[in-house]
């Protein structure tokens, strides 16, 4: 059987909603403060995502109002998860960002599909995020992928950042947005991967004969 693991922030959406986010509310001195070790290696996904949550004191409901604004759903990606069910494959969202938000947006773009995603609780004190599991991302996707590849699925995987590194290369073939990091991840490794802006290019390529 066919199986789908999409990323959401920067994937499903155009800009990453937690990035976003953070920059808005707590300024880009803020962001750099926490992304640049990130990049560089001296800490990990699970650390900087705490990091940021607790510099964030917006309310469930305005939470939810600034992603109306900021985070638009590609348009194409309803008539993609319908296609995959159509083809007998199933489809999840695997995200390292908010499950809250997540439901949100997707809600609103008429699309259910399931999501596994880390969350937080909206303190007004700054937010305490609550992980998926114990590993460095917060959320091993990748163990997602291998557990579907265990049951001898075809397993394809949708990404663009840092989060979807390992889980890209265990999939079977990979999707990579265009311009982002998975992107030239995948390049410097000599892996195989397909480049998209739009989940439309990616119904074409795997259901086009
Ligand atoms: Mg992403």
């Amino acid at each position: 059987m066919l199986q789908v693991f999409v990323d959401f922030d920067g994937t499903i959406t155009d800009v990453d909603t937690f990035d976003a986010l953070v920059r808005a509310v707590a300024g880009d001195a803020a962001w750099n403060a926490i992304d640049e070790p990130l990049l560089a290696g001296e800490i990990t996904l699970r650390e900087a995502l705490a990091r940021q949550a607790a510099a964030i004191r917006l309310s469930r409901a305005e939470t939810l109002e600034f992603m109306l604004v900021h985070a638009q759903v590609d348009p194409t990606f309803a008539a993609f998860v319908a296609t995959v069910r159509a083809h007998g494959g199933e489809i999840r969202v695997v995200s390292s960002g908010i499950a809250t938000v997540i439901h949100d947006a997707l809600a609103r773009a008429s699309v259910e599909v399931e999501v596994i995603a880390n969350d937080v609780d909206f303190a007004p004190t700054g937010w305490t995020m609550s992980f998926v599991d114990p590993s460095d991302n917060g959320h091993d996707k990748a163990a997602n992928v291998r557990a579907a590849k265990a049951r001898g699925d075809r397993t394809v995987y949708v990404g663009d950042g840092i989060s979807d590194f390992a889980a890209a290369l265990d999939a079977d073939e990979r999707f990579a947005k265009k311009g982002r990091a998975l992107e030239a991840y995948c390049q410097a490794r000599g892996v195989v991967c397909e480049s998209f802006e739009s989940f439309s290019q990616i119904q074409m390529r795997l259901f086009s004969a």
